[in-house]
Formats: structure tokens, sequence, C-alpha cells
């Protein structure tokens, strides 16, 4: 069951059907059905951990730049209606950084 609600947290679904081999809690992820009873989960929890915090922190990085380009932009930009997009564009940076995990 926690290993269940760990996989719901890393985005899997949980299964309203049971395994039909030994009516454990099953979850999709990626794709893929696996039983959290009978499959080996670890070596995919633990594979996933490291990619996931790679990929956070290279989205922090390459938000970060872009955020500060745009707003670097935005101090020059004359045009009212480039100033919105510019606008827009970093408040949506802004909030993505937002709600990367901190560490
Ligand atoms: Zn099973």
């Amino acid at each position: 069951m926690r290993l269940a609600a760990e996989l719901v947290s890393r985005g899997a679904t949980m299964l309203a059907e049971p395994c039909p081999q030994d009516g454990g809690i099953q979850v999709r992820f990626r794709g893929k059905v696996y039983c959290t009873s009978h499959d080996d989960l670890s070596s995919i929890t633990s594979a996933d951990a490291v990619s996931y915090d790679t990929v956070v922190a290279h989205m922090r990085e390459v938000l970060l730049a872009r955020l500060n380009e745009a707003t670097t932009a935005l101090a020059t930009e004359k045009d009212a209606i480039k100033q919105e997009q510019l606008v827009s564009l970093v408040a949506k940076y802004f909030e993505l950084l937002q709600r990367l995990p901190q560490k």
C-alpha cells in the first residue's frame, strides 16, 4: 500500500481492478500495468528517482535562464503587445519554477 502511494506520487494511476494472479493493488505507470504485490518495483522506483531529480535540476536551470532572458527583454521592450506577451511568459516560467520540488 505504501509502495502504491509512492508510485502514485510519482505519477502512477491506481487501478480499480485487483491483480488477477494474487489480488494485489495494480497501478498504471508510463503506459504499463504493475502489480504492487508480485512485480519488482524497487528497481523502477530507484531508477526513476535518479532521472526525476536530474530532470527537475535541468528544468530549473532552463527556466531560470529563460526567465532572465524574458525579464531582460521586457526591460527594453517599447511595444505594449510584446510587453504583454513577455509578462505572460515570465509569469508562466515563474509559476513553473515555484512548482518544482524544493531541495
Ligand atoms: Zn499480482
